[in-house]
């Protein structure tokens, strides 16, 4: 049975309370609080008034194929031609497709956990299973080469790898990856590599493309990005698949079956972002960067609260299980999921259970919001602990 998203619903929540006039402190969902910059935005009014507005190839249009591709062959050293890119409607439907072309009943798929919310739901949409590989905080909620080869069986059709990650935050030393890929390279197992946070790293952190970690990679490594987060575009709904070229192929025929084209306009806007002025992706990166720092600092002083600082995305995973067994705004609190129902319904704050990334124990805090915002999210979490 598919779960609906849980970071969707408690989004969902918060939005329901904020219209019924509750000032929700909401850190639910993981989207930029920015606009999409300014010169995206006449990129998109500008190809509206240009016409732009039909059907596009399903794979999307060859000019943001070459813009994407060029990414990967310039920026990442994977030489990559536009036929291997896949354009859809943003980077879950990207996911979705690559497994569609890839798994199906009977396979087994490896995920690291703890593990983006849709990304076993996902899995199971296409009747093969999610093999869950538990990667506790004490290891830096990372996957070791060992807990990759006790995981592979026969069955298994591919590896699921988001670094940096969405939620603990967590970015794999270049290192660290190159061993898994060694590892990887043994078997017939494929990768699914979702870099969809790749230019959100803070301090000494740096993304990893891992289709670059070595020649073979990109003939069984499907790349997964977009520009939701890096463009603050979660609503243009743009993201993609680099992929081997059959596969590529395969995504492409299955769009165009399912859903025709990513949305015309948006790719115009999408081409804008990758190949226009960086300016706003700079300034959005050094909010993020005082923003992780303000919320590192509030977190310290959380009586039982601990978190091991992000070194990308824009989400602290914060550990919360000290506080299990207790009562909370006069309400009984024994797991993530009370725990995060009790701080929205007692305290106005919305965070997403551990539990939906198969972490019991946690709460994710999204600092895509601005510092006003977290200070009192801060304020109201410290009086609800100590109630
Ligand atoms: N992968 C990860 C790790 C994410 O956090 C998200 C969240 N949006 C996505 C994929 C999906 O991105 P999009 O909004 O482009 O579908
Ligand atoms: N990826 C974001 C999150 O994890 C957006 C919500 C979603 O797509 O599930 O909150």
């Amino acid at each position: 049975m598919i779960e609906p998203s849980a970071t969707i619903a408690m989004g969902t929540e918060a939005r329901k309370l904020k219209a019924r006039g509750v000032a929700v402190l909401d850190f639910a969902l993981g989207e930029p609080d920015f606009d999409t910059p300014a010169n995206i935005q006449e990129a998109a009014i500008r190809a509206m008034r240009e016409g732009k507005t039909h059907y596009t190839p399903p794979a999307g249009i060859p000019e943001l194929r070459e813009a994407v591709a060029a990414v990967y062959t310039d920026h990442h050293g994977v030489k990559t031609d536009a036929a291997q890119v896949v354009v859809s409607n943003g980077a879950k439907h990207a996911i979705h497709n690559a497994l569609m072309a890839v798994c199906g009943p009977g396979d087994e798929v490896v995920i690291p956990s703890p593990y983006w919310v849709s990304y076993s739901d996902l899995v199971k949409l296409t009747g093969a299973t999610p093999v869950l590989v538990p990667t506790p905080e004490s290891a830096g909620f990372k996957m070791t080469v060992e807990q990759f080869r006790a995981a592979v069986t026969p069955r298994t059709k591919l590896l699921m790898i988001n670094s940096p990650s969405n939620p603990t935050g967590v970015v794999y030393e270049r290192s660290e990856l190159a061993a898994l890929a060694e590892e990887v390279l043994k078997t017939d197992v494929g990768v699914l590599s979702d870099e969809i946070y790749e230019q959100l790293t803070y301090g000494d952190a740096k993304p990893t493309c891992f289709a670059g970690l070595h020649p073979d990679l990109p003939a069984r490594t499907i790349t997964v990005s977009g520009v939701s987060k890096t463009y603050a575009m979660t609503g243009w709904r743009i993201g993609w698949t680099v992929a081997p070229p059959a596969v590529s192929k395969f995504i492409g025929d299955l769009q165009s079956q399912e859903t025709s084209n990513p949305c015309s306009v948006s790719q115009y806007a999408a081409i804008e972002a990758i190949t226009g002025p960086q300016d706003s992706v700079k300034e959005m990166k050094a909010q993020f960067t005082r923003r992780r720092a303000y919320v590192l600092e509030r977190i310290e002083k959380l009586p039982g609260v601990t978190c091991l600082p992000p070194g990308g995305a824009f989400y602290a995973f914060m550990n919360v299980a000290s506080h299990f067994g207790r009562v909370l705004g006069g309400k009984q609190v024994d797991d993530s999921t009370s725990f995060c129902l009790t701080a929205l319904s007692q305290a106005n704050v919305a965070l997403v259970m551990g539990s939906a990334f198969g972490a019991e124990g946690f709460a994710r805090m999204s600092f895509a919001t601005d510092l006003a915002t977290l200070e009192k999210g801060f304020d109201a979490l410290e009086k609800f602990l100590a109630s």
